[in-house]
């Protein structure tokens, strides 16, 4: 199966794309990882599912394999948690050549990753992502952190794995509505970086709906490609990967207010969509590109709009984020699809509009 290197300043990895967990000690061989024990930093409902699997596959190359889960779900993402992970690494004797592994969905990598970072300065880290968008997004690339005080990610690092490991498979198990989740962002790539993509998932979703094995293959490959590509070229975020964050201004103001009703994917939905209509405004998307985005998102249940909200609201929450730099918002938009661009010459009124699109 595939392979996608990822190049950054100080780091190369691999991303191997495999069939089940048996190929995992080759991964673990090849990626140059040196220590021999390992903590497995999970969730509660990865570890009651995969965790013998994982403890046997890694014992393979790991003299000492421990595995150590937190309360699955984003209201675990924080410090506290963090603490009792340093805890349990410096009960367990971990030293400054043992290896940390992030096994799970985003959480869990985020999370993992954070701690792998700052125990001893930083020690050897690893992903094995679990769920789609852990494997298309969160897991390549670095960022790690956790959320403080009611908003996402806002304490974290630039953090490279040693490499990401991706059982396909494990999607099998993954719920209905994380999995449409992970798809908001498989979406997100043909939008911003490829029309050629996103005809293919057009074309493919009943296949994809189904979790179809070979093109689910193809895709999560895909994503990983893009990922890499983007992430090679812009490490940091100094310019070309802010595309990622197509969907996502008005997505995270839209994520915090409604704090743990929605789930990240279903926001980008909903962002995306917002995002399209100031496109639609400013005459450089079609009207029937947006109608067929809402029909692709709906079509995963991916929610296009959301009630409850109001307008100023989502306006001020999105002047909170991180990524306001001396008050300007910097806005990712397309040019049909396949092409973004990042601008921060938008006017309150075009962004009201695109918000006011989206709440019921
Ligand atoms: P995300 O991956 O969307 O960033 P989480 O890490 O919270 O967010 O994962 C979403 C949920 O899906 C969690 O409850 C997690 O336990 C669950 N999950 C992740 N991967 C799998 C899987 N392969 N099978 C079953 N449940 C999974
Ligand atoms: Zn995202």
């Amino acid at each position: 199966m595939k392979s996608v290197t990822v190049k950054t300043e100080f780091k190369e990895y691999d991303i191997d794309l495999r069939k089940g967990f048996s190929n995992l000690s080759d991964t673990i061989k090849k990626s140059g990882v040196k220590g021999k024990k390992i903590c497995v930093i999970t969730d509660s409902n990865i570890e009651k599912i995969y965790g013998e699997m994982i403890k046997i596959a890694i014992s393979d190359y790991f003299d000492e394999v421990y595995i150590k889960s937190f309360t699955a779900g984003e209201k675990s993402k924080n410090l506290e948690t963090v603490s009792d992970m340093y805890k349990f690494l410096l009960d367990n004797h971990f030293d400054r050549k043992s290896v940390i592994a992030g096994f799970g969905g985003g959480v869990a990598g985020d999370m993992a990753g954070f701690v792998a970072s700052t125990y001893m300065r930083g020690i050897d880290f690893v992903q094995i992502p679990t769920s789609l968008l852990a494997q298309v997004d969160s897991s390549v690339g670095g960022k790690v952190g956790v959320d403080f005080c009611g908003t996402k990610n806002i304490v974290g690092a630039f953090y490279q794995p040693s490499f990401v490991y991706i059982n396909t498979e494990t999607l099998d198990t993954l719920p209905e509505r994380e999995f449409s989740a992970g798809m908001a962002e498989v979406i997100k790539y043909g939008i911003i970086l490829s029309d050629d993509f996103y005809n293919f998932i057009w074309d493919n979703k009943e296949k994809i709906k189904e979790r179809d094995k070979d093109i689910m293959s193809e895709i999560i490959a895909k994503c990983c490609e893009y990922k890499a590509y983007v992430v090679s070229n812009d490490e940091k975020e100094q310019g070309m990967r802010a595309i990622l964050n197509y969907g996502h201004t008005i997505g995270h103001a839209i994520e915090t207010l409604k704090e743990f009703q929605l789930i990240h994917g279903e926001c980008v939905g909903i962002g995306m969509v917002s995002a399209m209509k100031i496109g639609v405004d400013r005459g450089e998307v079609s009207q029937k590109d947006l109608d067929k985005l809402k029909e692709l998102l709906s079509y995963f249940d991916i929610p296009v709009s959301t009630d409850g909200l109001n307008i100023d609201d989502v306006y001020n929450q999105m002047f909170l984020d991180k990524k306001v730099s001396d008050s300007k918002i910097n806005f990712v938009l397309t040019k049909g699809i396949g092409k973004a661009y990042v601008t921060s010459d938008i006017s309150k009124d075009e962004i009201i509009n695109a918000i006011s699109y989206v709440l019921k």
